[in-house]
């Protein structure tokens, strides 16, 4: 039997936000320094994301640092919560 094989650098498996945000940063390093990588990201669920619970609350720290212009990007708007 012959079987389709795929050749990448890296393969992560889980697109929640911890295999994704780990697929983003090594794209952002790949193309900071100009060396090509090959990222395969694997999801078990129908799309990326699509296990990702709730999301009501989110405390961006991670994100600001990972994507320092993601409020700008997304298309709708978030609001702070007032202290
Ligand atoms: C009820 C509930 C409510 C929550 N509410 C919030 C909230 O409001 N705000 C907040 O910030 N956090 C919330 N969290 C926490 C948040 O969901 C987790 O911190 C976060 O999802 C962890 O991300 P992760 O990438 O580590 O894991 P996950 O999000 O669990 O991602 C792992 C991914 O791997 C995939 N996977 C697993 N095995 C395989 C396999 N063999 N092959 C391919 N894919 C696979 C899964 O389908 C999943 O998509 C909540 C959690 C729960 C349980």
């Amino acid at each position: 039997m012959e079987r389709e094989v795929m050749e990448y650098d890296v393969v992560i498996v889980g697109g929640g936000p911890s295999g994704l945000s780990a697929a983003i940063k090594l794209a952002q390093l790949s193309k900071e320094n100009n060396k090509p990588l090959e990222i395969c990201l694997l999801e078990k669920g129908s799309e990326i994301g699509a296990h990702i619970l709730s999301g009501n609350v989110f405390q961006p720290t991670a994100l600001n640092e990972l994507i320092p212009d993601w409020r700008e990007k997304l298309s709708v708007k978030c609001t702070r919560k007032k202290r």
